[in-house]
């Protein structure tokens, strides 16, 4: 598949949300709107399923070696963004913790294998589509290795990270930086 199909497929992905279903998922009646709780719903009045539309859960992690003093960042390969730099991460599937999820994703979009070390926090997106829980994580192992969704990952000194593609992400560069400071100033203690 040509990287332009690939880019098709993906923003279609994104954009088939359950409003623009016909059909029911579990009979296969027409459906149609109704109001629940004050808000239009796809409903199948033949066997009572409601669509309730919800944000998707996703993870990120902030991934620093701190022998290197290095941090991982991803260069995006899909809108929105294309080029700019992210780090790591994805969808949380069903059945899997937070913190799995983002070890996952890691591993898939980087290569790298993490141990998660705390919570950075948790924002919705700015279209409200998704939540995402940032992590800090420390390298364990792996090879360095750009997954499908990356043109390329590379590890970038500490003081000399480029600017991240989006807003959150640099509010949680902010954190990261924060807790590395408290950390040394503990140590210094
Ligand atoms: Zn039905």
């Amino acid at each position: 598949m040509g990287q332009e199909e690939d880019v098709n497929l993906f923003v279609q992905w994104r954009h088939a949300t359950a409003t623009k279903w016909q059909y029911c998922p579990l009979c296969r009646e027409v459906l149609r709107d109704q109001d629940w709780d004050g808000k239009s719903r796809r409903y199948c009045a033949q066997c009572g399923f409601v669509y309730w539309e919800r944000p998707l859960p996703a993870v990120a992690a902030v991934v620093y070696d701190a022998p290197s003093d290095q941090v991982l960042l991803v260069t995006r390969k899909y809108p929105p963004q294309v080029g700019g730099y992210t780090f790591p991460g994805g969808g949380v599937e069903a059945g899997e913790s937070l913190t799995a999820a983002v070890m996952r994703e890691v591993l898939e979009e980087t290569g790298v294998v993490v141990e998660v070390e705390m919570l950075l926090g948790t924002w919705s997106t700015p279209n409200n589509e998704t939540i995402i829980t940032f992590y800090r994580a420390h390298l364990v192992g792996g090879t360095l290795v750009a997954g499908s969704d990356a043109v390329s990952v590379n590890w970038f000194p500490r003081v000399q990270v480029p600017r991240l593609a989006f807003s959150v992400h640099q509010e949680v560069m902010r954190l990261f930086y924060h807790s590395i400071e408290l950390q040394q100033m503990e140590k210094s203690r």
